[in-house]
Parts: C-alpha cells; sequence; structure tokens
C-alpha cells in the first residue's frame, strides 16, 4: 500500500483529480499528517467520511517502532527504529545551543564500502523512502518530546545514492503546511557521488552540502574509501567547484581523523593545498574507533597540530563537538550490533 506521508500537496491534488473530488482537501490532507501528524485517516474529522473510506483503502500512514533508545550523559540520544518490513534504522537527536538537530539515515545498510564505517558492514539493504525520512523526524521529536531545528542527511546510507527520494524528502520537510523547515537548517552529505553533486547545484537549493573527505590525495583516499577507485580527488574537487560557482555557497568538507592513516602535519599541509582556493569550511572529526574496522582514533596533540596546520594557512576549520561518546555514536554501529 502506498505511503500516505509520501505524497506533496501538488500529489494530493493529482490523487483527488483523479478521483473526481475537491482538490481544496489536498492541502488539509498535507496539514493532517504532516502538521497534526495524524496516525489515521479517522482522525480527519473535516474531510467527509466518504472520502477518508476511500483514501484508507488507498494509503497507509508509516509508523516506526522504536527498538532501542540509548542515552548519553551530554543529552545526545541514538534511536534504533523499526520499519514496516522489519528492517532497523538508526538516527542520532544531538542538543546544540541553537535548538535540537537530527542526523537521519538515507538507506538501510549502505554499498558504498567507506573503511571506517559500521554501516557498510553488511551492504546496502534497500533505499528508504521519503517517508521513511520523514517518520524518523516524527518519532524522534514524539518520543523526546523536542521540536527538531536542524537535519543532517548524514546517518547510514550514501544520500546520493538514493537521490530522488532524498530530494523529496528535502521538499516535504520544509513545506510550510507540515514541518516548515528552512532549506538553510537541512545538511546533505556525499561521500562524492560528482554527477550528484553537479544535479545537486543546478537545484539552487540553499541546502548545506557536506563531502566526506577525510583524505588529503588518492593514495590516502584509496585506502579508506571505496569511491575513491571510481572518482579520483580531482574530479569530486571539480565537481565541488562547479557547485560553489553554480550556488555561491560554501561546501564543508567532513574530514575524519585516524591515527597514522591521515592525520601527520603533512598530510595537513597538502589538504590545505587542495582547499586554498574554494569557498568551503573543514570540520575535523577524531575517528570514533570502530573496533570491526580496526582504525583508532589519533593522540591530542596530533589533532591539535593538524588543526593548527589548517589555520595557519587560513582555511576555516573547526573540530566537530564530540556527542554521545559512551554509546555507539558512530555510524551504522547500533544497528550493525542489533542485527
Ligand atoms: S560513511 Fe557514509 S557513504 Fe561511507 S559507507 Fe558509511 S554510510 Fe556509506
Amino acid at each position: 500500500m502506498e505511503s500516505a506521508l509520501s505524497l506533496s500537496v501538488s500529489d494530493w491534488k493529482k490523487v483527488l483529480e483523479g478521483w473526481d473530488e475537491r482538490t481544496f482537501y489536498a492541502q488539509v490532507l498535507f496539514s493532517w499528517l504532516h502538521g497534526k501528524r495524524a496516525v489515521s485517516f479517522d482522525e480527519m474529522t473535516n474531510v467527509p467520511k466518504k472520502l477518508r473510506e476511500k483514501l484508507a483503502l488507498a494509503y497507509g500512514i508509516d509508523q516506526a517502532a522504536i527498538l532501542t533508545v540509548q542515552k548519553s550523559a551530554d543529552g545526545t540520544q541514538k534511536y534504533l527504529l523499526g520499519l514496516s518490513d522489519g528492517k532497523a534504522i538508526e538516527c542520532v537527536l544531538m542538543k546544540y545551543r541553537f535548538g535540537y538537530s537530527l542526523c537521519i539515515s538515507s538507506q538501510a545498510g549502505c554499498r558504498m564500502g567507506c573503511r571506517f564505517c559500521a554501516s557498510t558492514l553488511k551492504g546496502l539493504d534497500r533505499n528508504l523512502t521519503r517517508a521513511e525520512m520523514l517518520l524518523q523526524v516524527y518519532t524522534v521529536e514524539q518520543e523526546a518530546k523536542v521540536k527538531v531545528s536542524h537535519i543532517v542527511v548524514m546517518g547510514c546510507g550514501e544520500p546520493f545514492d538514493n537521490y530522488e527520494e532524498v530530494m523529496g524528502f528535502l521538499r516535504l520537510v520544509h513545506d510550510e503546511k507540515g514541518k516548515g523547515l528552512s532549506y538553510r537548517n537541512l545538511t546533505v552529505s556525499t561521500c562524492g557521488l560528482i554527477d550528484k553533486i553537479r544535479d545537486f547545484a543546478d537545484q539552487d537549493l540553499p541546502v548545506t552540502l557536506a563531502i566526506s573527505l577525510h583524505a588529503p590525495n588518492d593514495e590516502v583516499r584509496l585506502k579508506i574509501m571505496r569511491i575513491a577507485r571510481a572518482v579520483s580527488m580531482d574530479e569530486l574537487l571539480e565537481a565541488c567547484r562547479y557547485y560553489i560557482e553554480k550556488t555561491n555557497r560554501r561546501i564543508t568538507f567532513e574530514y575524519l581523523l585516524i591515527d597514522h592513516v591521515n592525520d601527520s602535519p603533512q598530510q595537513a599541509a597538502e589538504l590545505t593545498d587542495r582547499l586554498k582556493d574554494l569557498l568551503c569550511h573543514v570540520n575535523l572529526i577524531p575517528v570514533n574507533a570502530v573496533p570491526e574496522c580496526g582504525f583508532l582514533r589519533p593522540s591530542e596533540e596530533r589533532i591539535r597540530q593538524f588543526m593548527k596546520v589548517l589555520e595557519d594557512n587560513h582555511i576555516p576549520v573547526s573540530r566537530r563537538r564530540e556527542m554521545g561518546r559512551e554509546i555507539d555514536a558512530a555510524c551504522g554501529q547500533l544497528r550493525f550490533r542489533k542485527s
């Protein structure tokens, strides 16, 4: 049965037109589903009963089961949610000064094969629908009794490997009759699917683009990211340049620091050289040790030195605030351990 949460207002208009019903109800249905978060058509008392019955026969309203919640002392909460077909997915709620940010998954599993990542250890199960991405937001908001103000599509999965559904999700979560989040409060990451980076640039949505770079050159990138076999650093940075020129927006480069793999001052200098003419920001993330992958976290001294090289060369850089270190906070760890 098709998911009612997947439809935009204009999709509903088409459905209602096809049924010879008043298109006025398109907005009403969307508001019930995404504004009031109705879980059944029966609740929609300002929709004629006959129409509600027709809707209930054609559409389901998805629900997610909360399988596990891990809470850390800093307020970070990691959720394992169960979908209607039994697949489990993760999302992480983080509390910042500016509000609550939710990191959501775009796929169950991932086929990108990054060596530091637990999400990919069992490959890709399937893509998530736009409704299942929304469900992560709605379920967590209800359970935690908070309003999420920022969403990052950076959990399990490669968002641009599920491009159409992720784009659909961004539009639905932005709709003011529903959650109504500003595009500026949304971030999408990619490990480097360059055709999609160009396509995304052409959409010209003011959504933040984050690139999982993690290396200063092809040699190191090849050791840790399978995508590097298909896309060189030159090609990736060329696509980034296109994005920046087209949108005039700053790209965030995510850089996981892995002990004695990509964290030396020389590698920081090389990274500086590659990025110095790009409108960008580098986000350093000391790796959460993933025992399954055998990577270690660098010492504080090595992290500090790496950061200093970038700062001295005027590359905007920050270190991601580490949250929930005592829980399975790295992408895919909770799902992996429960499967
Ligand atoms: S880091 Fe992202 S793209 Fe790479 S394997 Fe993990 S989920 Fe997939």
